[in-house]
């Protein structure tokens, strides 16, 4: 689950949205791409690069594309390898364009029926069929492109956060979220949309979050929400764009800010990865479902606080994945005469990515016979992630107080998650699953409340 960007303005928004894919490149991405509206037409122009924000800023340059209508992606692929064809935005009949973050779970026999329909695909990803349902939508019912958004999300299993232009509708984009964050940039005579506020700091600090089964509309002037058919209106909160994570704010120290900011954090790494009572375990990589298959052994490798979250989540690989789980401090590890048992996953576990002991035994590990190795870890573009099979990003952000406590939550949820999905194979029932992913899913706000209860308590932590 990566990075969306949009903007309607009366300016050029070609700058807002590169500008905003660099600011959540933070977050990792294999490729990026954009869709621009303008000109007499309202023609849709797409352009994609995989690897680096600065390809495409580059080819934006030798193009020379503007407009005044878009919407930007960074993608994390989930289904279907990291190439142009399958960055997005994805089109449908050159004129509709979406982005999307998130998995969509029945997108095969979606698929199915628009082949059926005589569509053609574009793309392996399940994202395409999106585009093309709500291009029938818009077609059959000849409707406007909000209703045909809000048609095509009722089919839809899985989570999204979306965003869709339509070259018929050149100021509007239309948004939807179901598990994956959206927010309203708020302008004078222009709106943007986004992922994350962060995106959009250069343009404005007045933000308006969506809500689950939010919709959008996103116009120049004005915007609009609906839940179902019912139009609501939502908070509008003032963001200042200084680093927050630089900051300590009204905390007396670091420390205290991070405990704060777990109840954030928390859902943060849980967006995209959780969706009615169930873990979408595509989000663990391309090669996720493949590779879980097979495991039957576990082998966790990690320093410091990390090796906690790991010892805390043997007791749940062994009681919810019934799996036999290792778990070695990764300075020990390379110097013990290790007996790597057939069929292991290997797991690093690490806040920065760059711990040197972990890195040196992920490098080891690759010398044995390991089925693959995933790395938890909290840094997007780290050594660990960059040399790891697979890989599940905790989203703590920046932590800077010695004693973690932030990155040691969320890793802590993303372990539980994991053994979820394993345990699918080993027996655990489809209700059992759900009664875990339930809980899991109120964790932000029960911590919120703890911490709320020791503030009117007056107690310190
Ligand atoms: N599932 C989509 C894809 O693979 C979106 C991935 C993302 O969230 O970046 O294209």
């Amino acid at each position: 689950m990566c990075g969306i960007v949009g903007a309607v303005a009366q300016r050029n928004v070609l700058g807002i949205l590169l500008e905003g894919l660099k600011r959540l490149e933070y977050r990792g991405y294999d490729s990026a791409g954009l869709a621009i509206s303008g000109g007499p037409t309202n023609k849709i122009t797409n352009l994609k690069a995989v690897g680096k924000v600065n390809k495409l800023v580059a080819a934006a340059g030798k193009t020379k594309i503007k407009g005044h209508l878009g919407i930007a992606h960074t993608r994390w692929a989930t289904h279907g390898k990291p190439t142009a064809a399958n960055a997005h935005p994805q089109t449908s009949g050159n004129t509709i364009a979406i982005v999307h973050n998130g998995i969509i779970e029945n997108h095969e026999p979606l698929r199915a029926k628009l082949l059926k329909a005589g569509y053609v695909f574009k793309s392996e990803t399940d994202t395409e069929t999106i585009a093309h349902l709500i291009h029938n939508a818009r077609n059959t019912g000849k409707t406007s492109l909000l209703d045909a958004v809000k048609k095509t999300i009722k089919k839809l299993q899985g989570a999204y956060g979306l965003c869709v232009i339509d070259q018929n509708f050149p100021d509007k984009i239309v948004a939807a979220r179901s598990g994956s964050p959206l927010v309203i940039g708020v302008g004078i005579g222009e709106n943007f949309i986004a992922s994350d506020p962060l995106a959009l700091g250069q343009v404005t600090d007045r933000f308006v979050y969506l809500e689950e089964g939010d919709i959008a509309e996103v116009g120049r002037e004005s915007y609009e929400i609906w839940h179902g058919d019912k139009k609501v209106t939502r908070k509008v909160t003032t963001i200042q764009s200084k680093d927050a994570n630089a900051e300590k704010g009204e905390y007396a120290h670091f420390m205290l800010k991070e405990i704060y900011e777990q109840p954030k954090v928390l859902q943060d790494t849980l967006d995209g990865r959780i969706s009615k009572g169930k873990v979408l375990e595509e989000a663990f990589g391309l090669n996720a479902k493949v590779v879980f298959d097979k495991v039957k052994n576990v082998q966790i490798v990690a320093c410091g606080t990390s090796f906690h979250a790991g010892q805390a989540a043997k007791y749940w690989l062994e009681t919810v994945a019934k799996l036999p789980c290792q778990v070695d401090i990764a300075s020990d590890y390379r110097y013990r005469n290790i007996i790597d048992q057939p069929d292991t996953l290997f797991i690093t576990l690490s806040q920065s990515g760059e711990t040197a002991d972990t890195l040196a035994a992920l490098r080891f590990a690759k010398t044995k016979s390991y089925i693959a190795s995933l790395a938890i870890c909290n840094v997007a573009t780290s050594s660990l992630v960059r040399e790891s099979d697979l890989c599940l990003l905790t989203m703590a952000g920046q932590e800077i107080g010695v004693a973690s406590t932030k990155a040691f939550t969320t890793q802590l949820a993303v372990l539980l998650i994991l053994s979820i999905v394993l345990g699918r194979r080993t027996g655990l029932s489809s209700t059992q699953e759900t009664k875990l992913v339930k809980d899991i899913a109120r964790l932000p706000s029960l911590i919120e409340k703890n911490i709320a209860t020791k503030q009117r308590n007056k107690e310190s932590f």
